[in-house]
Order: C-alpha cells, then structure tokens, then sequence
C-alpha cells in the first residue's frame, strides 16, 4: 500500500478513537473504565504525530518524475536495458548518426584526453510512434547506461517550483548513475516558445532545465535525448549549440523499413508459408512502426481467436481493416435508406478514384467500423515522394467524390462527407499555401498572410475544391450504370475486392466515359 494512504488510514483511525477516548473523559461509561490515562495521552500524542506526519506528506509533492521507475518495458533490475539497435528496423542513417554518440560513452576517457566534448543534447522529431523512444532505449542498452524516461508533462504543475525541483532530481539521479541517458519524451510541455504571457512554472521549469544542461561537467557522462512532434514550438535558447544542438528527423518507414519493422514483429510468431512480408508492407502504406506492431499483434490476436495453429493472410487483411478503419460494429442498426446512401456515397468515391487511376483499391465496404458507415481502403501502387498539381487535384476530386454520387443519384446531400470534407479542404489549403499551386502563383503564404488576407485565401480554396467537385459530378453523371453495378453488390454483399472491382471496369470497358 502506497505510504501516503497508510499514513492517512492510522490518522483518520487515530482521529476516531481518540475522539471517543476524549468524550469518555467527560462523561464515562463502564466498557472505557479500565483505560488508564496514561495510555489515553499515548493514543492522542500518537493521532496527532501521524496527523502531522500526513499533513507534511501532502504539501510535499512527489519530486522525481512518476514515470522514472525499473518497471518500464524491457528495464533490468538496475534501470539497464537490454534492448539494442537489433530492435529497431529501419532507421538505418539515424543509427549510423547516433554511432558517434555511443562511441564517445562506451570510450569517454579517450574522448576527454583529446578534450573533445560529449554531445550533450539529441533531439528526435516527428509523427508519433515512429520509434523514437525505441531509439533512445537502444542507445542506452548499447552503452549499458541507466536509462531515465521522462515525459514533459509530468514537469508541468500547478505549484510555481515544483517542475524545477522534479528537473534538478531527474538530473542529480543521472549524474549519480552515470553512464546514463535521459529521455524527455514530449518536450515541448516544458520546451515551448515563452512568450509574454508567460506561464511562470512553466518559464522556470524551462530555465532549470537550461540550466542543468549547461551546468552539468564533461566529465558527467549523461547525455539528454528529448522527443517531440512539434520541433516548431521549442524556443530557441532549446536548440541552440550546447543543448539540444542535434536535431534528428524521424518519419513515417518507407516500404523497404516497413518490411523490416513487420519482421521484427514477426520474428515470434508463427506465419503461415504464403505469407509475404512484402504484400503486406505495400498495403501499409503511411503508417508508422507502432500501427506495424499493432498490425502484427492484431493478426496474432485474430488467428488465436479462430483457432489457428499459423497466422494467414486473411488474419493480416483483417488487422489491417482493423488498424485503419476501426472496430467493427456488431449488429450494427442502420437504416435501409442509409445503407443505400452509404452504398451509393462509397462507389463514387471507388469509381472517380478508378477512373483517375489516384490509388489502388484494395477494398469497399459498407460494414460500419468505427465512427464510419462505409470505407474504401488505399494504398498508392507505388513509393512516391513527390505528387504533381493534377495528382492532388485527382486525390481531391476522388475524396469528393461520395458527396458528388449522392447529389446526382439521390439529389440531396448528407452528412457522411464530413471526413472528406476536412481532407480535401487539407490538400487545397497545401496547394494555395504551401505548394505555390493556385492562381496566387509561386509563392509560399504564412500564418501572417492567411490572418490579413483570409477572404481572398479561402476563395482561392473553393476555386480548387469546386472545380474538383464539378469534375467528380461529371464523371458519375457519365458513368453511372458502373456506379449503379458497384452499389448493387456492395448492398448484396456489403464488401467488394481489388479484383472484382477490376472485374465489373473490364465488363464496361468499351463503353466507359474517362470524363477527366
Ligand atoms: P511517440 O511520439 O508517440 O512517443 P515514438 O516515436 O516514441 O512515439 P515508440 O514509442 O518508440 O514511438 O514506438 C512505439 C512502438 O512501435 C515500439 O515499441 C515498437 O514496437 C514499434 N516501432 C516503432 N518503430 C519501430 C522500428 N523502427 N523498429 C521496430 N519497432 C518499431
């Protein structure tokens, strides 16, 4: 039991019988006779000794940061770890980078007879769960340092010095434990731009962390590796030489680490002999590490539920459905009107997409998941690094596309759009703003220009998205007999395959409109 509670249960308990004790004083009964007066005066001298010793342990918050326990995945008894780069896929370059870092800890007496510094400061960004904290415990177990995880928000609290004090112990603890690596997960809670308004906790907690990385000796070998996804919020006195002077981009695996990372994943479970890693990274496009490893599990989940002695691919099909559109809903309550809406919504968006060649379907469905209806699941035939304008045109006008099929075939427009709506306003607000693709010309526009010349922004926006919009219309309108033949099945059979889709093109081939 936690100290605090027992504390707090031998008060109240101490409270109750004194109390009585107390009353009995004055008006006696016969049962309390027998207590001497002596024992009387120890049971309230000791109430009041726990009551204070309570009173101290709740004014006096909780130092060290909750998280820096031995307890955290793959921690031996001594905070060491016992994971290496073996563990992390991919991310080839970025190890090779961080080889320098672990060779100045594994052999710092060479390094600080030459009088070279050790780096103090490495800082990982990007989306999440790409492998950055795998990264930072990899490094600690290939130098056998004490790793120390601490996550920004647990520095952020109401009480003006209590973060500070948490960053001096998190420090006092490393230099004490020294080899040893600190990692800041989110660091952008206590790492944020200060500005006038500013939050004086969070400015201190921030100073005494600057001022520990400054402070700490060369000889000190402890080394801060902070995360974050925001790398644009930090303030600058962050980043600068001397702190977090290594700025280190993780992103989202490319199709050759996406193999590699369903490898490692893989490596303890059994598959069955069709099984091709390859495939299933290609249909995993865009997804990060940590969805690959829950693919990976999910599939091991699904086959154990079947009875299965292997994993095959239709438990990775499944895990995948599972990990981009959500859980399915069991017995879902949908209207019969709705379904046929769903079912007309998601062929348009499967036949514009078709026919403007956007991306690969891998298949349609109007088996409510998640907070979806219907979906159509994705992935681009190949890597692509970079689009040109008409392929993010085609992506809008193919998001576009289910409202476009429900203003045609039912005249009326429904709230189902309301994702597509978001995405597609997301590529044209890149294609104005960032990508210099709109009638504004070459130019990058910023948040300062957006706040002074909204109106003409956002009118340059819905140029983009109706002229989309009129294309997406144009293409059903023209081909609606497919449109028609994709809802029938779909309202039949609630899904629809890559190759039966390919099946019901090649039937209208002849005739089909590329309405581009
Ligand atoms: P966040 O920004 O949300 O904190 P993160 O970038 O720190 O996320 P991790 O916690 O390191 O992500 O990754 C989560 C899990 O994803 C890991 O425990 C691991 O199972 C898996 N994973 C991610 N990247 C890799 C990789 N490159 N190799 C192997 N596993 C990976």
């Amino acid at each position: 039991m936690q100290k605090k509670k027992l504390v707090f249960i031998l008060s109240l308990l101490g409270i109750v019988v004194s109390s009585i004790l107390f009353f009995d004083k004055f008006f006696p009964t016969t049962q309390l006779k027998h207590i001497a007066n002596s024992d009387r005066y120890i049971i309230w001298s000791l109430t009041i000794i726990f009551l204070i010793y309570y009173l101290k342990l709740e004014s006096n918050p909780q130092l060290v940061p909750l998280t820096i326990s031995n307890e955290k995945d793959g921690v031996k008894n001594d905070n060491k770890l016992n994971i290496s780069f073996k563990d992390v896929a991919g991310l080839e370059e970025i190890k090779e980078e961080l080889e320098e870092t672990i060779g100045f800890i594994n052999n710092s007496d060479k390094y600080m007879k030459m009088g070279a510094k050790i780096p103090k400061g490495i800082l990982f960004y990007g989306p999440p769960g790409t492998g950055k904290t795998l990264l930072a415990k990899a490094v600690a177990g290939e130098t056998n340092s004490t790793f120390l995880y601490a996550s920004g928000s647990e520095f952020v609290e109401k009480y003006v010095g209590v973060g500070a004090k948490r960053v001096r112990s998190l420090f006092e603890k490393a230099k004490k434990e020294s080899p040893s690596i600190i990692f800041i997960d989110e660091i952008d809670a206590i790492g944020a731009k200060r500005n006038l308004d500013s939050n004086n906790e969070k400015d201190q907690t921030l100073n005494q962390l600057l001022v520990e990385m400054d402070g700490f000796n060369t000889s000190d070998t402890v080394v801060i590796i902070g995360a974050t996804n925001r790398l644009d919020l930090l303030d600058e006195a962050l980043l600068r030489p001397g702190r977090f002077d290594r700025h280190i981009f993780i992103g989202n695996p490319n199709m050759k680490a996406r193999e590699k990372i369903l490898e490692v994943h893989t490596k303890n479970k059994p598959l069955q002999k069709e099984i091709s890693i390859s495939e299933i990274a290609n249909k995993t496009h865009g997804l990060s590490g940590a969805e690959l490893a829950n693919i990976a599990n999910e599939a091991a989940i699904i086959a154990v539920r079947k009875n299965k002695s292997k994993i095959d691919k239709e438990d990775f099909n499944q895990a995948i459905e599972r990990v981009l559109a959500g859980l399915e809903v069991k017995n879902p309550s949908v209207l019969l009107k709705e379904k046929k809406t769903v079912a007309i919504h998601e062929s348009g968006h499967a036949l514009v997409s078709k026919i403007l060649k956007t991306d690969m379907i891998q298949k349609i469905s109007i088996i409510p998941r998640g907070q979806a209806l219907g979906y159509v699941l994705k992935f681009p035939e190949e890597e692509r690094y970079l689009l040109t304008k008409r392929e993010l045109i085609y992506k809008i006008t193919g998001l576009l596309a289910g409202r476009a099929a429900e203003q045609v075939i039912f005249n009326e427009i429904t709230t189902g759009a309301k994702d597509d709506l978001t995405k597609a306003t997301q590529i044209a607000q890149e294609m104005v703003c960032s990508y210099g693709m709109s009638d504004f010309g070459n130019i990058s526009i910023d948040e300062y220009y957006i706040r002074n010349s909204f109106d003409e922004i956002r009118e340059e926006i819905k140029k983009i998205t109706d002229s989309c919009f009129e294309n997406a219309l144009k293409i059903i309108e023209e081909n609606k007999i497919i449109l028609f033949h994709i809802a029938d099945i779909l309202m039949e059979k609630e899904s629809i395959t890559n190759e039966e889709l390919d099946k019901i093109f090649k039937e209208y081939e002849s005739k089909m409109d590329y309405a581009t």
